[in-house]
């Protein structure tokens, strides 16, 4: 599975054989960029979202939670300039009729610069053997150097055309880079349109009374809007956050890449609100924060890179996003992003109500700034996945499929297996199993030889196997393999609690760093 591309494919496959994800609908052929999330994926996802709500709202005694109403009054979006501004920009290739963001065929077009940096770094890895000095290397060679130039003065003046909204230039960019349709092969460009990514829908009985209500393209509105209520009830000083998990929606014109960009998708995002001017030393707090909770899992710190925001948002005044190395490269995972008092204020302004916190300490009320973190929890999912699908050579000339995830996030967190089914193994895996479940996600499995339900339980990720066989029935100790070394040891039936809590203790986790 060295080829990326092969690897991305077998992640999509294995998602729907081991119940993962299904694309929606599938019976009538599947809902483009819309999927479900099956008995193993349910549980995973759960985990990620549990994993990240313990780390930002149960340990931060000044951040609370929120689960606001997907719809909300259509000034919301008003206010929040999304009805105006949240576009994206389109081009369509006349030959092939496919549509694609502007700014997506130019920054694939950076990447595959990008690519080609990485192999002038493998080359020369070969090349110099152990003296090679990669880092030397990166920041000294011409030809790499000619490379990072072109990426940046290309994303920069990118940057600027969109945050300028010269969308003439933005296609003179395309056409001077001689970016080519994927499809087609052309470079028969239309021009480029705006193009706004709300999903519009109806409020009310008949059609002359019904209000036209947007389905909340993010969840942070929510948040925004209930600031006062949270601050007053739950008696908040200044600085605290808001979270909130939950679906948000988004007409996506390029949506591919399996769960990376989906029309119907889950965020959790958290804002806090700030004292005016501390909004610097919050941004890097959090930038911080966030990427240590990433580390927490171990995924690989060289898997992770900041990547700061040339152009910003209508909103905010500082935006950086954290990068994760996917199948298909590094793309985002979750934006930080420093959003000024711009969404409390414009809610003020539309609403006609102050959103404003009296701050004691010096007497006088003022309109907080606000520090936002938001991750893709489908996103998140598919980093996880993605990063821990492992084809593994085996000592006997065989393979095994094995899916690495953090323990913490693993679906189940045991298997027992009984080694036959009979002489009363099965009665006793079943004893061993009702007193599991009161703490963990545990699995039953009877069918087969035990080495194919090991295979299973390493395709699903499932950290422990506990086999209950004929010494069982003698001295009380079950067989303990483990999924990434397959070691197996015995222990006594009472310590697997221990044992198993020991490794997937949330705690232990979230401690790591
Ligand atoms: P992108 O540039 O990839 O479109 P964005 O900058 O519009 O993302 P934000 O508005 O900052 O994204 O949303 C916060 C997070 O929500 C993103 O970091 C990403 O993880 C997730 N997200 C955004 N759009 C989608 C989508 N269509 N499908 C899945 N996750 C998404």
């Amino acid at each position: 599975m060295n080829n990326p591309q092969d690897h991305f494919k077998k992640v999509i496959s294995h998602a729907k054989e081991y119940g993962f994800v299904f694309q929606s609908s599938e019976v009538y052929d599947g809902l483009s960029a819309v999927y479900d999330y099956g008995q193993n994926g349910v549980e995973l996802k759960k985990n990620i979202r549990d994993y990240w709500w313990k780390a930002m709202v149960q340990m931060n005694t000044n951040i609370v939670g929120l689960d606001a109403a997907i719809f909300m009054h259509p000034t919301t979006w008003k206010a929040s300039g999304h009805v105006d501004a949240f576009n994206d920009p389109l081009i369509d290739n006349k030959d092939s009729k496919k549509r694609y963001r502007a700014d997506v065929l130019v920054e694939n077009y950076c990447a595959k610069i990008e690519q080609k940096i990485e192999k002038e770094v493998k080359k020369a890895k070969k090349r110099f053997g152990n003296s090679f000095d990669e880092a030397e290397f990166l920041a000294t060679n011409g030809r790499v150097l000619g490379y990072r130039e072109k990426i940046d003065a290309t994303l920069k003046r990118l940057g600027k055309s969109l945050g300028d909204e010269d969308f003439a230039d933005v296609k003179t960019l395309i056409e001077e880079l001689e970016i080519v349709d994927p499809v087609s092969g052309s470079r028969n460009w239309t021009d480029v349109k705006q193009f706004n990514l709300m999903f519009g829908t109806k409020l009310g009985a008949s059609a002359e009374s019904a209000m036209d209500l947007y389905l909340r393209p993010e969840t942070a509105q929510g948040i925004f809007v209930n600031f006062l209520n949270v601050q007053k009830t739950g008696r908040m000083k200044i600085p605290f956050g808001i979270a909130q998990t939950g679906k948000a929606f988004r007409n996506e014109i390029v949506a591919r890449q399996f769960i990376f960009r989906m029309r119907e998708f889950e965020q959790m995002e958290m804002q806090f609100f700030i004292k005016p001017g501390t909004q610097s030393m919050w941004y890097d707090h959090w930038k911080q924060a966030r990427l240590k909770w990433h580390l927490s899992l171990g995924m690989g710190e060289s898997n992770y890179r900041f990547h700061n925001h040339e152009k910003l948002a209508h909103y905010a005044d500082a935006a950086a996003d954290i990068e994760f190395k996917f199948p298909f490269g590094f793309k985002e995972l979750e934006g930080i992003h420093s959003r000024t008092d711009f969404d409390l204020s414009q809610h003020e302004k539309y609403a006609g109500k102050k959103l404003q916190f009296f701050d004691s300490e010096e007497n006088k009320n003022y309109t907080p700034y606000v520090l936002e973190t938001s991750i893709g929890l489908d996103r998140m999912f598919l980093a996880v996945f993605s990063n821990s699908l492992q084809e593994e050579a085996l000592e006997n000339n065989s393979s095994r499929t094995v899916l690495k995830i953090p323990s913490v996030l693993a679906p189940y967190k045991a298997a027992v297996l009984p080694l036959v089914k009979k002489d009363g193994l099965p009665e006793i895996a079943q004893t061993i199993l009702k007193d599991l479940q009161w703490d963990f996600n545990v699995i039953y499995d009877e069918k087969d030889a035990v080495g194919r339900r090991y295979r299973r339980q390493d395709a699903i990720g499932t950290p422990f196997c506990v086999t209950v066989d004929h010494q069982t029935l003698e001295d009380n100790t079950v067989t303990l393999r483990y999924r990434d070394t397959m070691e197996q040891i015995r222990v006594e039936k009472k310590e697997l609690s221990k044992i198993i809590n020991q490794e997937v203790a949330t705690k232990n986790w979230l401690n790591k760093l």
